[in-house]
């Protein structure tokens, strides 16, 4: 499915991402489902809520949206008719693919939009989402 998404709300995802450098950033992508298109309406950055401080599992590759924060904009989303239509997080260091952990903590019906902060600074941006096999696949962007 296309995605599509306007020039504002690449920059604060991109702004949010090399802010929390070295660490990995999150946040909500709110919008609504028409013509075999998802349309972005509100980027809503939150705070990656990983509780891990290992070496291994740390906020610098995991991330998390705490429970309560999803519930309450799920919420404020439905009084203003928008749903929750995808996911955004970061790659500190790290191509915009997603990782393992990202596979198996999808859901299904969302976007996840990745971007990549190679020494501190946005770089490549891409948006996936599962198949019917729950693997990701690339989806298409478009920027209006
Ligand atoms: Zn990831």
């Amino acid at each position: 499915m296309l995605l599509k998404l306007n020039p504002e709300h690449l920059l604060l995802i991109r702004t949010h991402a090399a802010s929390t450098y070295p660490e990995e950033c999150c946040g909500i992508i709110l919008g609504y489902l028409a013509n075999e298109s998802k349309t972005v309406v509100e980027v809503i950055p939150t705070e990656n809520a990983w509780s891990g401080e290992t070496l291994e599992d740390n906020k610098r590759r995991r991330y998390a949206i705490a429970p309560e924060i999803m519930l309450k904009i799920q919420k404020e989303a439905r009084d203003r008719s928008l749903h929750i239509i995808g996911i955004y997080h970061s790659h500190p260091d790290n191509p915009a693919i997603p990782s393992e952990s990202d596979r198996i903590q999808a859901w299904q019906e969302y976007s996840y939009i990745i971007v990549s902060v190679p020494n501190g600074k946005a770089g490549e941006l891409k948006s996936w989402h599962l198949d019917g096999d729950r693997q990701f696949q690339e989806e298409e962007i478009e920027i209006a």
